[in-house]
């Protein structure tokens, strides 16, 4: 059952795609079409000219009554208005004109000009079929034009036309312009269908109903549904696509219509759905409706068919007749007779504009201030709203920041730079927020309320049980601006951490210079519940970075998919050359260490003391104690050596550890920390200086990692056949190990370098690491490597490739690994999280699996520099069109620009 709708969801949405992505030709189709029905029916006017038999005209009047499904009398009415007709058709006049400009209100309260503007395409392209249709099918009379105009206006529902507006305004490129507008029909083609349906049928049963005007104008109404239907269906997508694809700012640009249309962001598709209920109820009433009319039109044929001609018939022959002999000055006379109602109709539209000009601009300034009410009021306040919302807040000053250490500083401008700086960025965001506050399902009370409360209130709520969620966001925001709420524990505070960070960004984004900036960070559909108190504070989104493949990567005979984030081109689909380079003959690895360090500094009153301290901590028996006392602080840190040096009065003590699938750090200060408190028992003049002396060494460049290794200790070898170098390479084994040595054993020498005996390890190293969750600052140290390369095989013309890597610090377990994207690379290559078998060996097969692409990395880019393809290769991949010049600016003309 409940695949049917969404079948039928799925037609309209093909359908809804095909008029999107085909603008033009379904533009042209429906112009077409429109042109034909007018031709049509001046053919046939010609052609009854030509030929005015009296069975012909009979047979013509025939058609159009069966055309216009009414009584012949209903379709030309051109006897005068009695008095109360006249009375009847004002009316109904005064409510079309009414009910127009209050649709149009409504529009103009979106305030964006994009749906204005297209709305009223719309609505003009729809009452021109409609008149053509009108003339069409009452013999171009155009007294029934002028009353068929206002059934048009009052027929005709904006609403849904701006819906689907507000889908395609809701895209960020023109793509997005096309999935938009069809999923808006997927979700509006099946209501506005059956509504259409409904609407037809019950305006039908008026038709029948024998009254002559009556019949008339339920004639105009059925004819004014069935057009806007049709219109909506077809040329009004196909013009929303193509309007939006010409207004678009520029190539690759943002959409013109973007910034307008923020608030669109918020529309929900599951909002649009109908209600299954009411469809059900539409369905079953469609259905008896249309029996009544297929009772009623039988009945009338029959009657036709078997009896004589009924009088009507034979009165609306003459009337026909009468019809065809008027003049077109008559038509214009017509039209510009003035009686009572039109005077009245043309009061009433002065009114409506007077009243749209001079007092409509103020009232919707009006209820903008109130959508934005109390958020602004905080963050861009009116000096005089934000006295009278919330007195406290004028004294508050600006929202309060945490530094890294001392809890609080002032980062926010003066009230009066906030006022004016970010106003339409607030604006919009404020907007965003209210609506989705509108359609969230949250309870009225909390969301609804958009007039903040006072301080005392709000934070004796905030006190009681019901807490930040019974707050609205501006009333959070009340309680930061005083200083009752930290600004860097709102996720806490409202115990939700998502509206925690859209809060902070509001914050941020009310200070100087900042603006736009935030626009573009995403912060929605995020985990935080995971980063809080573990990754990252102060959150004001994520980052999202490309993920790319290289491999297979054969390392000691399995096959690894190595994941690699990064935004630098040429680096992913080179690692990926190198890991076919490798495929056949495969990568050996080796760990020929495991320990990550802490080296604390402590002082003695002399160089005497310093001493004797070292020669106790290197005792047998007393290592054996600190370890004890190290040891206890984890399950799988475990000491493993103390590495001591004496500068005077201080030492430096390097404490190895290895630490399971960790990398380690928190877990090397824990312990440390506790082996120091134990030495000071026995050392009680010794002074702990800083848990980190600098001889870790961590995330800053040292020899003591790169000669003493940190983290995995890690080596690996290849051999790539001859054959290999020169098909996938495009180069040979002599010139490859001539300019590894030129390069990475000589140039390095000169430079001084320690460590860096390769080409671009940190390259491979960073992008694993970011892909995996790593700490990325450990890429300083994780990256030393040396690159070895030799000749090969008997004849020396295969490859011998190594690379050794004493210091990759890393781990499966802590930090970003935690995260699910993260966690989902470290799937990939089948190391997530602890190795519940053999604690320790993910973190080290995952040391392997870096170390490995490193080889491969090293090996690609050696080739493309021995045989000259760097630099053509990154023009290719690395140079990105966007930061490109624009045509005709030369590198000259923008510098002397600038
Ligand atoms: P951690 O997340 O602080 O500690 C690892 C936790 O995982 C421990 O609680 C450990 O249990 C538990 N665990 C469960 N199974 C495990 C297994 N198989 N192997 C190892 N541990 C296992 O991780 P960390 O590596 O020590 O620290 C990483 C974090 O430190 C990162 O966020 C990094 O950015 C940060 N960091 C800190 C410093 C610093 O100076 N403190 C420096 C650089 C980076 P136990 O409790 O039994 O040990």
């Amino acid at each position: 059952m409940k695949t049917e709708p969404r079948m039928v969801a799925r037609v309209f949405r093909a359908h809804g795609e095909l008029c999107a992505s085909h603008p033009w030709e379904v533009i042209v189709a429906t112009l077409t079409l429109t042109a034909c029905m007018l031709t049509v029916d001046q053919q046939s006017q010609q052609a009854d000219r030509g030929a005015p038999a009296p069975h012909a005209q009979h047979a013509q009047h025939a058609s159009a009554q069966r055309r216009c499904g009414l009584s012949p009398a209903a379709c030309f009415p051109i006897e005068e208005y009695n008095a109360a007709d006249m009375i009847v058709m004002t009316l109904i006049r005064c409510v079309a004109v009414l009910y127009s400009y209050y649709q149009f209100c409504n529009l103009h309260r979106l305030g964006s000009k994009y749906i204005l503007g297209i709305a009223g395409l719309f609505t003009v392209f729809s009452s021109f079929v409609f008149s053509s249709s009108v003339i069409n099918f009452t013999r171009s009379d155009v007294s029934d034009l002028k009353d068929a105009l206002f059934f048009f206006l009052l027929l005709i529902d904006l609403s849904k036309a701006s819906l689907l507006a507000q889908f395609a305004l809701s895209s960020r490129s023109q793509q997005e312009v096309r999935q938009n507008i069809a999923r808006g029909m997927a979700a509006l083609g099946p209501t506005i269908t059956l509504d259409t349906v409904v609407e037809t049928l019950v305006i039908g049963v008026g038709m029948l109903s024998g009254v002559r005007r009556l019949e008339v104008l339920c004639c105009f109404a059925c004819m004014s549904v069935i057009v806007n239907y049709v219109v909506f269906m077809t040329f009004y997508p196909a013009c929303l696509s193509l309007i939006l694809e010409l207004s678009r700012s520029g190539e690759g640009g943002r959409p013109a219509w973007h910034d307008k249309s923020l608030i669109m962001r918020a529309l929900h598709e599951e909002d649009q759905k109908p209600n299954p209920v009411v469809q059900r109820v539409k369905v079953i009433m469609s259905a008896g409706l249309m029996l009544v009319h297929a009772h009623s039109r039988w009945t009338f044929a029959s009657e036709g068919e078997e009896g004589p001609v009924p009088p009507l018939v034979a009165r609306e022959h003459t009337m026909s007749n009468h019809t065809e002999d008027v003049a077109l000055h008559g038509y214009l006379m017509k039209w510009l007779t003035v009686s009572a109602d039109h005077i009245v109709i043309l009061i009433l539209l002065l009114a409506l504009t007077v009243k749209f000009i001079f007092f409509e601009e103020k009232k919707s300034e009006d209820l903008a201030e109130q959508l934005l009410l109390g958020d602004r009021s905080v963050i861009t306040p009116s000096p005089a709203k934000h006295q009278e919302m919330a007195p406290d807040l004028k004294d508050a000053g600006p929202p309060q920041w945490p530094s890294s250490t001392d809890g609080w500083v002032e980062v926010g401008p003066s009230q009066e730079d906030k006022f004016v700086q970010t106003e339409s960025t607030v604006e919009a965001e404020v907007a965003i927020e209210k609506i989705e506050e509108l359609i969230s399902k949250a309870s009225p009370e909390v969301k609804g309320d958009s007039e903040p409360r006072s301080l005392e209130e709000c934070m004796a709520l905030y006190k009681s049980e019901a807490g930040a969620k019974a707050l609205t966001d501006t009333e959070v925001l009340l309680l930061v601006t005083n200083k009752k709420i930290a600004a860097y524990q709102l996720e806490q505070a409202v115990g939700d951490p998502e509206r925690g960070v859209s809060l902070r960004r509001r914050i941020i984004s009310s200070m100087p210079n900042i603006g736009h900036a935030l626009t573009d960070l995403p912060f929605r559909h995020y985990d935080y519940s995971k980063v809080m108190g573990a990754c990252c504070e102060n959150v004001v989104g994520y980052v999202p970075v490309p993920v790319g493949i290289a491999g297979p990567l054969k390392l000691d005979d399995a096959l690894y998919h190595v994941p690699l984030a990064t935004t630098e081109g040429c680096l992913v689909a080179s690692t990926n050359r190198g890991c076919r380079a490798l495929l056949r003959g495969g990568v050996r690895s080796s760990v020929v260490a495991d320990g990550m360090t802490r080296g604390p500094v402590v002082r003695f009153e002399s160089i005497t003391r310093a001493s004797e301290a070292r020669l106790w901590m290197l005792s047998t028996e007393n290592f054996q104690a600190m370890k004890k006392s190290f040891d206890s602080t984890s399950r799988f840190a475990r000491l493993n050596k103390l590495h001591i040096c004496i500068a005077g009065r201080h030492l430096f003590i390097r404490f190895v550890a290895t630490t399971g699938d960790a990398m380690g750090m928190n877990m090397l200060s824990k312990g440390t920390e506790v082996a120091l408190k134990y030495v000071q028992k026995h050392f009680p003049d010794m002074e702990i200086l800083s848990l980190s002396g600098n001889f870790c060494t961590d995330k800053k460049p040292a020899a003591v990692n790169w000669i003493e290794g940190r983290g995995k200790s890690v080596v690996c070898e290849a051999v790539v056949p001859a054959d290999v170098v020169e098909t996938v390479l495009k180069t040979s084994t002599a010139a490859l190990v001539d300019v590894n040595i030129s390069k990475n054993m000589i140039g390095s020498a000169v430079a001084g370098s320690i460590g860096g005996f390769n080409a671009h390890a940190a390259n491979l190293v960073t992008a694993v690491f970011i892909a995996t969750g790593q700490d990325p600052a450990q890429v300083v140290g994780s990256s030393n490597c040396m690159t070895l390369m030799e000749p090969w095989g008997k004849d020396g013309r295969d490859l011998y490739i190594s690379c050794t890597m004493p210091s990759i610090e890393i781990g499966t377990v802590g930090g970003g690994t935690v995260l699910a994207p993260q966690g989902a690379c470290l799937d990939l290559l089948g190391v997530r999280g602890p190795n519940e078998d053999c604690p320790g060996e993910n973190a080290v097969q995952l040391a392997r699996i870096v170390c490995a692409t490193v080889l491969a990395g090293e090996l690609s880019l050696m080739s493309a520099l021995t045989a000259g393809h760097l630099v053509r290769s990154h023009l290719t991949h690395n140079r990105s069109s966007v930061t490109q010049l624009p045509k005709g600016v030369s590198l000259d003309t923008a510098k002397s620009k600038s």
